[in-house]
């Protein structure tokens, strides 16, 4: 994200050049002269397996649809369906990686972590032998609805799965108990907090709005901060002190499924970046957290840049003055002046237009 203005030549799904506005040769390849270009937008946290009711969704729509080239599954698969998922990607223009849920049964049910027999090790060992290529790390949901009375233990045992793998770990935030100050300690450097801006009770600022020290000991470890807006996890409130405090930016996510996506408050990825511009972040910063800082995550540079040599992989969007009311997952509203809306993505030697609301 640099402002300038170019055209990139695409031959056969490669960028062939990139040269100064008005001087590449070719077809244009879409109707979208005036928009923006950065290399294909990645949510690093989605729910991408349609059968599962309520987190699933269908990989293109929340994918290239939404001007999101890559998705990462946070763990709505474990051992047991991770080989569907995988099937499915290869139907699906959408890039496709996945967090492991430790647990065999993934978000088949909404309280995978309940019961410990559900927590086979050697299952998870299987299937990370098995797709090393497309899982990119373990999910645990650490939260008192997910966990029941088992507390700590499953975190626990992710993180001994997280050792023997050498996977790091994503872990979802939310109510207590476990209190936030016993699990935050037990991450590394690596390893994700998804949910970092949530408004519940158990979250990581204090009533004055400072980071806990758990959390300002946690970045300094090299724990990494993920958005993973969802449904009842962003609070305009806490993003406004993190950002007052010099918190994040690292990724921006969304934790879609479809009835976030179709009823708010998520809708789209370009509605969450929107948020993150009106909080004073500037462009460049909120795309670089769907880009540049995912694809260092994922250790896949390549689709973090964008460069002559390299296959497409582009997100066009712009940047509209219009008035619109944001909401976020407590219900509190924001007005914003500006507006990104995802026109197209470029990817797989395709164009595809974007058919979503902004
Ligand atoms: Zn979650
Ligand atoms: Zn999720």
């Amino acid at each position: 994200m640099s402002g300038e203005k170019i055209d990139i030549v695409i031959e056969n799904g490669i960028i062939a050049e990139i040269t100064d506005a008005g001087k590449g040769i070719g077809q244009p390849l879409a109707n979208v002269t005036g928009a923006y270009v950065s290399s294909g937008w990645i949510d690093m946290h989605v729910h991408a397996f349609p059968e599962f009711d309520p987190y699933g969704d269908e990989i293109d729509e929340i994918g290239v649809k939404q001007g999101v080239t890559t998705i990462v599954d946070a763990g709505s698969c474990g051992a047991d369906r991770i080989a569907d998922l995988i099937a499915d990607s290869k139907r699906a223009k959408t890039r496709v990686y996945a967090f492991l849920n430790i647990s065999r049964i993934g978000l088949l049910t909404i309280d995978e972590l309940s019961r410990l027999e559900w927590l086979d090790k050697e299952r998870v060992k299987q299937s990370i032998t098995a797709y090393e290529d497309f899982i990119v790390g373990l999910k645990a949901r650490i939260s008192r609805s997910v966990v029941g009375g088992n507390g700590l233990e499953p975190l626990r045992i992710a993180r001994e799965l997280s050792g023997d793998t050498g996977l790091p770990l994503m872990v979802h935030i939310g109510s207590g108990p476990p209190d936030i100050r016993e699990v935050i300690p037990l991450l590394q450097r690596k390893d994700i907090i998804t949910h970092y801006l949530n408004g519940k009770k158990n979250n990581l600022f204090d009533e004055k709005g400072y980071p806990l020290q758990v959390l300002t000991d946690a970045i300094a470890r090299g724990v990494h901060l993920d958005v993973g807006h969802g449904t009842a996890s962003f609070s305009f409130k806490v993003a406004e002190a993190a950002k007052r405090q010099g918190v994040g930016l690292n990724t921006i996510s969304t934790d879609i499924y479809r009835g976030n996506r179709l009823n708010g408050p998520v809708y789209s990825m370009a509605n969450v970046l929107t948020k993150f511009l009106s909080l004073g972040y500037t462009l460049e910063e909120t795309i670089d957290a769907v880009t540049l800082h995912a694809a260092d995550w994922l250790g896949k540079p390549e689709l973090g840049r964008i460069q002559v040599g390299d296959g497409a992989n582009l997100t066009l969007f712009t940047l509209d003055d219009e008035r619109v009311e944001l909401v976020d997952s407590e219900g509190e509203r924001r007005v914003a002046n500006r507006l990104i809306k995802a026109k197209g993505v470029v990817t797989g030697g395709e164009y595809i237009a974007c058919e979503v609301r902004p």
